[in-house]
C-alpha cells in the first residue's frame, strides 16, 4: 500500500469538524482579540492606578512629616521670640504680659503656652487652670534646663484634655535679675486630621500619626478610635508594628495581608526632628473596589459577548447552512423515492441556495421526462414481449395475464368464465408438404379469422403456443360459447386453405370449450386443463369439430367433467 493511500485514510481535521463549529470558532477568532484587549487594558489600568496609589500615598506621608516639621519650627521662632522678650524685660515678673503678646493668631495648633521657673511650676499660662502645676518630672522640661536649648517632647496625651500634643520648651535667663524660667508650648494635634482629612480622598486610604513608642497621636479617617492606642495592641496594626516600627529608615512602605486575607500597602515617613512618623495605609481591596467591579464586568461581558457569539454563530449555522442543506438533502431523498413534483415555493432558503434548488428542479423535470419515455418503452417492450408475431394475437404470456384479470374479475362478478383451445389439424403434414414459411401463413390466417371472431364476442383471442390457439370469453353462457366455437370452426374452414393431406383437402381446426365460475378453491390451470381435454376429444372424434365439457362443482373441492 502507498504513502498516498494511508494519507488519504486519515482523517482530516476539516472531516472532524461541523460547518457550525466552524462558525462558531470564526466567531471566536473576531471576537476574542476585542475582548481580552479590553481586559487587557483594564488590566494595565488596574496596575497604573496601584502604582499611582503608592507614589500618591508616600508623597502624602512626606508632605504631612515635613508640614508637621514646619509647625515645630514656628512654635520654635515663638518660644525663641518670647524668650528674648523675657531676657530683655526690666521686669522679670512681666512674664504673662509677653505671654500674651507672643500668642499669634496666625498659629492655632498653638494650644497653650505658658512658663515654669526653674523648678518647673507654672508660674504663668494662657490657659489659667494649668498655673501651680508642677512639670518638673516632665522629661522635656529636665532636657531644656539641662541643655538650655530649644527641646521638643515626644507626643503626649495632655493631662487636661487627654488630646494628643507635643510639648515644646526653651530656657530663658533674665538679664537683670538673672532669673531663670523655661517657657513652653503645647502643640495642638488636631491640625493634624484636618491636613490628613483634605489629602485622602481615595477609598481604602487611612493615616495614622505614631510617636516613637508606637501610640496612635491622629489617625483619619475610619481609626479615629485608634487614637491613644499602640500600635502592637491593635490586631489591625500590629504587622505593622512587627515589621515597620522597628526599622530605622527615615522613609519606607510594606506590603502585608490582614487577618482577613486582605492586602494592605503600608507607607511611611518620619517627622524630622522628632521620633514620630507619618504611616499611611493603603487597603487595595477598597482601593481597587471600583476598577476590580469594571474588570469583573469587563470579563462578564466578555461571557455574555462570547455567549452570543457562539450562540449566533451556531444559529447562523443552521438557519443558513445546516437547514437549506438539510432540505435540499429531503428533497434528493424524495427524488429517490420517485416523487419529482416541484416544490410548492423557494422553501425560505436563504437566496444562494436558489440556483441549487432551481437545479434540483430542472434535474427533477429531467428525471419525471426520462421516466415517462422509459415507462413508454416499458410499455412498448410490455406489449411486444405479450404479442405474437406470426398471428398477430397475444402470445402465451399475454394470455395468462389476461386469463388472471378476468379470473379475478369473473370471480368479483359471481361470473362464468369460458375458454375455447383451438389446435389445427394435421398441421406437421401441412409444413411438410407445403413448407414451412408456408405453414406460417397459415397460421396467420387463423390468427386474422380468431381477432375478428374476438372482437365480435368480445373475446380475447391468443396463440397458445405452436399451432394451438384460444379464446377467452368471459360471461357467455354455454351455448353461446358453442357457437362461437363452431363461429371459428366454420370461419376457418371457409378459408379454403389447400391441405392435400387432409382428409377435408383444406386446413380444419379442432376446437375443446370449458366454462367454470372461479372461486377460491379452483384456478385458472383448471379451466385450462378442462378446455384442454375438451379438445383431446374433439381430435379423436375425428377433427374439425367442437367437445364442450362444463365443469360442475360438487362440494368446495370435488370437480367433474360432464359433456
Ligand atoms: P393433429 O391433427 O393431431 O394436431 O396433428 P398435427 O400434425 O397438427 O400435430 P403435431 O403435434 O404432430 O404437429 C404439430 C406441428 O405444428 C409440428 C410443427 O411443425 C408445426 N408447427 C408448430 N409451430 C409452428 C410454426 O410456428 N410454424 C410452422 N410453420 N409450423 C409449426
Ligand atoms: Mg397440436
Ligand atoms: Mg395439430
Amino acid at each position: 500500500m502507498s504513502i498516498m493511500t494511508l494519507r488519504g485514510n486519515r482523517p482530516k481535521f476539516g472531516n472532524l469538524i461541523g460547518i457550525r463549529a466552524r462558525f462558531v470558532i470564526l466567531a471566536l477568532i473576531l471576537v476574542t482579540p476585542l475582548m481580552l484587549d479590553r481586559v487587557r487594558v483594564l488590566e494595565n489600568t488596574r496596575t497604573r492606578q496601584i502604582a499611582a496609589a503608592g507614589d500618591e500615598l508616600a508623597e502624602l506621608a512626606r508632605r504631612a512629616a515635613s508640614a508637621q516639621r514646619e509647625v515645630i519650627l514656628a512654635v520654635e521662632g515663638v518660644l525663641k521670640s518670647s524668650a528674648y522678650i523675657y531676657s530683655a524685660a526690666a521686669d522679670p515678673d512681666q512674664g504673662c504680659t509677653i505671654l500674651r503678646a507672643s500668642m499669634r493668631p496666625d498659629l492655632p495648633w498653638i494650644r497653650t503656652l505658658m512658663i515654669t521657673d526653674k523648678d518647673g511650676k507654672i508660674v504663668c499660662s494662657t490657659l489659667p487652670s494649668i498655673i501651680g502645676l508642677d512639670l518638673s518630672d516632665r522629661e522635656y522640661f529636665r532636657r531644656a534646663m539641662a541643655t538650655s536649648t530649644f527641646v521638643v517632647s515626644d507626643y503626649i496625651f495632655t493631662r487636661t484634655t487627654n488630646m494628643p500634643a507635643i510639648m515644646a520648651a526653651y530656657p530663658a535667663t533674665n538679664f537683670m535679675s538673672g532669673k531663670k524660667v523655661v517657657i513652653a508650648a503645647t502643640i495642638d494635634l488636631s491640625w493634624m486630621s484636618q491636613i490628613l482629612a483634605g489629602r485622602t480622598e481615595r477609598p481604602g486610604v487611612s493615616v495614622l500619626l505614631v510617636d516613637g513608642d508606637g501610640v496612635v497621636l491622629a489617625a483619619h479617617p475610619e481609626n479615629t478610635l485608634l487614637v491613644g492606642q499602640r500600635l502592637r495592641e491593635t490586631p489591625l496594626l500590629d504587622a505593622v508594628a512587627a515589621k515597620e516600627i522597628n526599622l530605622d529608615s527615615d522613609e519606607g512602605s510594606i506590603v502585608y495581608k490582614t487577618a482577613d486575607g486582605e492586602k494592605q500597602a503600608v507607607t511611611f515617613a518620619r517627622v524630622g526632628g522628632t521620633r514620630a512618623r507619618m504611616i499611611v495605609s493603603t487597603n487595595e481591596a477598597k482601593l481597587l473596589a471600583d476598577i476590580d467591579g469594571r474588570i469583573r464586568t469587563a470579563y462578564l461581558q466578555f461571557a455574555a459577548v462570547i455567549l452570543l457569539a457562539l450562540s449566533g454563530a451556531w444559529f447562523v449555522g443552521e438557519r443558513l447552512i445546516i437547514r437549506p442543506v438539510k432540505t435540499m438533502t429531503d428533497m434528493a431523498e424524495r427524488f429517490g423515492r420517485g416523487d419529482l413534483s416541484p416544490p410548492a415555493s423557494n422553501l425560505g432558503l436563504p437566496r444562494e441556495f436558489v440556483p441549487l434548488l432551481d437545479a434540483f428542479n430542472r434535474m427533477a423535470g429531467q428525471l419525471a421526462e426520462r421516466e415517462r419515455e422509459l415507462i413508454a418503452s416499458n410499455n412498448r417492450l410490455t406489449v411486444m414481449a405479450s404479442l405474437d408475431m406470426i398471428s398477430g394475437l397475444a402470445n402465451r404470456r399475454g394470455f395468462q395475464s389476461r386469463l388472471d384479470f378476468e379470473w379475478l374479475k369473473a370471480e368479483q362478478n359471481g361470473s362464468e368464465l369460458s375458454l375455447i383451445m383451438i389446435d389445427v389439424d394435421y398441421f406437421k403434414l401441412f409444413n411438410d408438404t407445403y413448407g414451412h414459411p408456408e405453414g406460417d401463413a397459415c397460421l396467420g390466417k387463423i390468427g386474422d379469422v380468431l381477432s375478428t371472431v374476438a372482437a365480435q364476442t368480445q373475446g380475447f383471442a391468443a396463440r397458445y403456443g405452436g399451432e394451438e390457439f384460444c379464446v377467452l370469453v368471459p360471461g357467455a353462457e354455454s351455448a353461446k360459447i358453442l357457437e362461437i366455437a363452431d363461429m371459428i370452426r366454420a370461419s376457418v374452414q371457409r378459408l379454403a386453405i389447400p391441405h392435400t393431406m387432409s382428409g377435408f383437402g383444406m386446413v380444419t381446426i379442432s376446437a375443446g370449450v370449458a366454462a367454470i365460475r372461479p372461486s377460491d378453491a379452483i384456478g385458472p390451470q383448471e379451466l385450462i386443463d378442462a378446455a384442454d381435454v375438451s379438445l383431446y376429444a374433439a381430435k379423436r372424434r375425428g377433427r374439425n369439430n367442437i367437445v364442450s365439457h362444463t365443469l360442475i362443482r360438487s362440494g368446495d373441492s370435488d370437480l367433474s367433467m360432464a359433456s
